[in-house]
């Protein structure tokens, strides 16, 4: 028998920021699984779900386990924060499931690039790069290349997994990678705990950025050569302005390329 595994994101943490389709797909579900962090989250919605917890390493072994649910008939999701299909569990799922007879279904969830950029303000109005400095499966100088090129193009960069307790220094490596063509001054948001307790907004520059506030919970946004930090009744937001206004504005032709 087919039986269906969604892969549900659900996005950063808050209730409010799960989609319809995610909560039907978990209202759905016979088992939940996910890490225990994301479990927490869930749990108040739908006490009365098999919940299949997960740790943080092992994903293959973790993912057959749920995988194994699905072949014994039962209807599964598999939760991970913000989209599923970013830097979550879709793929290996997917890849895990070649063969069986089991449906995989990927819910998309608000990414923390979309939660994050609406706490900061604009940011991401202009092409950006979405970058992981984790280098757990990811050779250090892929990420390094990937740093540059995106800096030496002008794309605004959004940094996911910026600072572990193993390896905080990467941040700063990442930083001075930016800044071999990104200027001093050059805009750089925070967002921490997005949707969850804790929850807070950093507005600062490439050059006054301070390490330390960055933790693994936490989403990193760099501008472009075009990005300004505007003050608004809500404190300080950022902008990367598409050129709307650049007609009107000739003294900013830049902004409309
Ligand atoms: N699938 C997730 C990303 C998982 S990778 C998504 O689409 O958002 C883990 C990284 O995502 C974290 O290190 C952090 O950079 C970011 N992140 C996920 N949830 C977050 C949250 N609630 N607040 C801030 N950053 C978050």
């Amino acid at each position: 028998m087919q039986t269906k595994f969604y892969v549900v994101g659900i996005g950063p943490g808050a209730a409010d920021q799960l989609t319809p389709k995610a909560r039907a797909a978990l209202q759905e579900a016979q088992v939940i699984a996910g890490y225990g962090t994301y479990l927490k989250l869930i749990k108040p919605l739908f006490p009365d779900k098999e919940y299949l917890q997960t740790g943080m390493t092992g994903e293959v072994q973790r993912c057959q386990q749920a995988l194994a649910q699905a072949q014994a008939g039962k209807t599964v999701a598999m939760v991970s924060s913000g989209d599923a299909g970013i830097y979550g569990m879709a793929g290996l799922v997917l890849q895990l499931a070649e063969g069986l007879p089991v449906e995989v279904v990927p819910v998309p969830g608000i990414t923390a690039a979309s939660s994050g950029a609406a706490l900061l303000g604009a940011p991401l109005m202009h092409d950006f790069a979405v970058i992981s400095l984790s280098d757990r499966l990811t050779p250090w100088e892929k990420i390094e290349k990937r740093l540059l090129a995106a800096a030496e193009a002008d794309f605004c960069v959004v940094l996911y997994n910026p600072r572990s307790h193993g390896r905080p220094e990467l941040l700063g490596r990442a930083r001075q990678l930016l800044g071999r063509y990104k200027a001093p001054k050059t805009p750089v948001g925070v967002v921490k705990n997005i949707g969850r307790d804790g929850e807070q907004a950093i507005v600062t520059t490439l050059a006054e950025l301070d390490e330390t506030q960055v933790d693994m919970f936490s989403t990193v946004f760099v501008g472009n050569s075009q990005t300004y930090i505007q003050q608004t009744v809500a404190g300080p937001k950022i902008i990367t302005p598409r050129g709307y206004l650049s007609a009107e504005q000739p003294e900013q032709p830049e902004a409309g390329r």
